[in-house]
């Protein structure tokens, strides 16, 4: 097992956005662990599984893949590239659903710890310190007003063409904190050796001098 700075925090927090800096920076593998969870949504979705029976048993026909081109993660399910059908709203509030039932967690955990376990990783979710990767080198809980964080996601989606409205963002964000945040499998929490950086007055490089030079002291 090579160096992994594991990267919590909730939706809008800057987590993705940092996270492939730091990674860009280090020249280790930036690894989106909430797209894994969206991928499972939509092929929930495309196949209309409702209900935990459901979604359990679409779960043992789904074929997820990650690659990297130039660097950036792509997913794809059943060999189709679905990285940017994923960011659809309606995927993002069915992932969050998924992703409260045992059996996903446990298949998403057991590939995020094989990837880690051949590469130097920065990995971004929201049990990455307290489940994945219990002994990261480095643990980093990013955090951010939700109101903030509901701007930074609507102008990401507006940037994309995403046709929606602030209020909309909000609401969709609240509901999916308050799923991740409550959740009785791996909820969302600071991991108890995490630092935690409130990024609401910071710029996403500013975050990642902070947690590169944490980084490089502690190794
Ligand atoms: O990070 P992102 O917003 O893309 O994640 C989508 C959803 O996947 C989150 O709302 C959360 O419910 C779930 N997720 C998770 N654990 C992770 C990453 C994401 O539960 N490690």
């Amino acid at each position: 097992m090579g160096y992994s700075i594991a990267i919590d925090g909730p939706c809008g927090s800057g987590k993705s956005t940092v996270a492939r800096l730091i990674a860009g920076r280090l020249g280790f593998m930036f690894v989106d662990t909430g797209a894994m969870y969206r991928v499972v949504a939509l092929h929930c979705v495309n196949v209309g599984a409702d209900g935990e029976e459901a979604v359990e048993t679409a779960l043992e026909n789904m074929r997820l893949s990650i690659t990297y081109k130039n660097g950036e993660q792509r997913v794809s399910l059943g060999g189709e590239d679905v990285t940017d059908a994923i960011r659809a709203p309606e995927i993002s509030k069915a992932s969050s659903k998924v992703a409260a039932l045992r059996k996903v967690r446990d298949k998403m955990v057991e590939q995020q710890r094989l990837i880690a376990a051949n590469e130097n990783v920065v990995m971004d979710g929201r049990d990455i310190g307290d489940r994945v990767l219990p002994d990261a080198t480095l643990k980093i809980y990013l955090d951010a007003e939700l109101k903030r964080r509901a701007e930074r996601r609507f102008n990401e989606l507006a940037s994309k063409g995403i046709d929606v409205s602030l209020n909309n963002v909000y609401k969709e964000i609240e509901e999916r904190d308050y799923r991740d945040l409550n959740r009785t499998e791996s909820p969302l929490r600071v991991a108890k050796d995490a630092v935690v950086i409130n990024t609401e007055r910071m710029s996403p490089e500013e975050v990642t001098d902070v947690i590169e030079a944490m980084f490089k002291k502690r190794i």
